[in-house]
Formats: structure tokens, sequence, C-alpha cells
């Protein structure tokens, strides 16, 4: 159990206002359009910032630069866009993705289902930063109701980079967006002539340029001069669950703990009392714990029935369900993704049993 100590300390900093930033992250809205061309389709690009969006002093400064462009400017850069489809584009935030937010994923998510409404929009782009691009990319893929292509995209070297790799993705983002090829096969993640589903793929170097891709599950497809080509025929992801969230404004708090050797089994009482109404940990291996862990997980599920997701600090593999078992199984899904997944069923009332189900249709069910 907690100490009292700890608990007064934590119950402190609970009672203290939030940490504010004001006027942060920035939401700006930058609405540009492309001259209309009406023999191409149109394509919408919401802009979030990122190191696609950054500058640094030099060009071949590819670390520590900041991130500053806008929306026209990374249409401006790349001309070749023009040859694919007509741009709309907003500007969401232009923030470090480790800034994005339930704000900008809600804002997004609402106004691309608006945007995908429209019978004249062939699909969309969201530029981002990589660090977290995944978690948003799964966000869009839990709650955007509609079969046209949705393409998330970022960059590993800033603009003013010696080859910088932002445009070229960037045109092969759009090519996507634009190609009815694209169609039916949910959220996609491309960088580096690689096309994934928001579903598997994932960060795997935190610095090289080949980065995005899901080992175990594979691509999508892969680009060649620009042209998407596709290993599948149209299909989603089995076990894809999708929310309705039209109505939703704000998203249930959960937090993801990262479970080691000899971890900290108090933090599982800290995270509950600081506002978690679920939580995931990065288990070892198949979603383990310490005993000490576990059993402060148990104590914690048996006082309070807060739904704890098994996830797995490997890259790769899932969490088989244990009926007997108190915490959810995450399946196939890695801590950031189970995350948004239990965050979305929370904000939408899922019950602790339709939570279980909607994480095993992740992986096979036993016989
Ligand atoms: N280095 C990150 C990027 O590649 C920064 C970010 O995620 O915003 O975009």
């Amino acid at each position: 159990m907690v100490s009292f100590n700890a608990l007064s300390l934590l119950a402190a900093v609970a009672a203290a206002s939030p940490i504010e930033f004001p006027g942060f992250p920035l939401i700006a809205r930058q609405d540009i359009q492309t001259p209309i061309n009406a023999s191409l389709p149109n394509v919408t690009i919401f802009a979030t910032g990122g190191t696609i969006a950054s500058q640094g002093s030099s060009n071949t400064q590819t670390v520590g630069y900041s991130v500053g462009l806008g929306v026209q400017q990374l249409v401006d850069a790349v001309p070749e866009i023009l040859n694919i489809s007509n741009i709309k584009g907003y500007q969401i935030s232009n923030v470090d993705s480790g800034s994005v937010n339930e704000t900008i994923s809600l804002k997004l998510a609402h106004m691309i289902n608006e945007e995908l409404a429209k019978d004249d929009v062939a699909g969309v782009v969201i530029t981002h930063g990589t660090d977290t691009l995944e978690e948003t990319a799964f966000f869009l893929e839990s709650t955007v109701n509609s079969t046209k292509p949705v393409v998330c995209v970022g960059a590993m070297r800033p603009a003013t980079a010696l080859s910088a790799d932002g445009p070229l993705n960037l045109l092969q983002a759009v090519t996507l967006a634009a190609s009815p090829a694209g169609i039916g096969r949910g959220t996609m993640i491309t960088l580096n002539d690689r096309i994934g589903s928001a579903f598997y793929t994932t960060k795997n170097n935190a610095n090289s340029l080949d980065t995005f891709f899901s080992t175990e599950a594979g691509q999508l497809g892969f680009f060649i001069n620009q042209v998407p080509y596709f290993y599948y025929a149209p299909s989603e992801p089995v076990g894809r669950v999708t929310f309705d969230i039209s109505q939703v404004q704000d998203l249930a708090q959960v937090d993801i703990l990262y479970s080691h050797q000899d971890m900290n089994p108090e933090l599982f009482n800290a995270s509950a009392l600081l506002g978690a109404q679920g939580l995931v940990f990065a288990g070892v291996g198949a979603g383990g714990a310490s005993r000490k862990a576990s059993q402060a997980m148990e104590a914690l599920y048996n006082a309070t029935h807060i739904p704890i997701v098994a996830s797995h600090r490997s890259s790769d593999g899932f969490v088989p369900s244990d009926p007997k078992d108190f915490t959810i199984a995450s399946g196939f899904y890695n801590p950031q993704k189970a995350r948004i997944l239990l965050q979305l069923a929370l904000t939408v009332g899922y019950s602790e049993e339709e939570i279980r189900a909607a994480f095993a249709k992740s992986y096979p069910i036993p016989a």
C-alpha cells in the first residue's frame, strides 16, 4: 500500500492546479486552398507540427531543430502535389508530437469525419511528428467513420536538412489519399516509401529514417516512382474496433506504467489517486509483472474495479487472455495503442466485459 507521507504528497499534487502552459499547444487555424483543377481529386491536409514542419539553423542540423512551418509552406515546398490533387489545408496545431493532446486528437477526428462525409473529398492527410504519430493514427483508426483513405505522414529530418525526407513523404501521402486503391484499408501510416496500417505499425527506431514498420503483420504496400502498390486487396485488420465520438468533448484519463525488475508497486495506487480511470502496464514478457506489482494491482482492482490492461513492453507478440485473471489481456495492442483503446472504451461507457471483448478481438480466440 502507499505509505501515509507518500499519500499526503500525492494528495497535495493532485489538489494543485494542473500545470498549464498559457496558449500551448498552439491551435492555429490557417485555411489554405490551392487553385482548383476540376480534373483532379480533392485532398485535405490537417497539419499538426512535427519534424516535417521543422527548421534547423543549418542544412546539416538533424537534431535540436524547432517546429514552425505552416501547412502552406509544406505544400509550397512540393509543387508536384498540384499534379496529383487539389489541396485544402487546416493548421490544427504546430507542436512537437509529444505535446499532441486530447484536444488536438478530438479536433482531428471531428474535422476529418466532417471532411470525409463530403462527396467531393477523396481522402485526407495528417502531417504529424513521428514520436507519437502511431497514437494519433490509431486514434483515427478507431474513430473515423469512412472507408476513404486517411494517411498519417511525418519526417525524420527537418525541412532544412540535406536530403530532407518530408517533401517526398508528403507527396506520397497525398498520392495515397487521392488514390482509389487506398479505399477500405483503414488509417495508414506512410514514410520512406512504405505503407503500413495504423493498427500494427509502430516507430521502431528513435533516430533512423526507416523507422515505421510492423515486423509481424508486415506492410500493406509500398511506393515505386511515387505510385502506391499494395500486397493485398483492401481489407481491415482483424479486431478493429470503432467508436462514435461525434458527441465526445473529452477523454477518460488512462495511464501507462512500465514493468521492470523491482518495480515500485505503489505506482498503481498513485496513478489511481491522481485520476486514472484505467491503467495499462507494459508487462515483461506476455504481460508479466513482479509478484509485488501483481499484488498491488489486484488490491487496487478489488478496491476500485478500474480496468487494468496487461500489455507487453516488447515490440511484438500478444498477451493472451486468462479468464481467471482480473487484468484484461491487451492481445496484439502495444501499450500506447492499448491506452487509446481503453481510453475510448471508457469514454463511451463500455462495461468491463465489453472492454475485455474489444481487446480479445485482436488475437486468436482459444478453440
Ligand atoms: N522528432 C519528432 C519527429 O520526427 C518530433 C515530433 O514527433 O514532433 O517528428
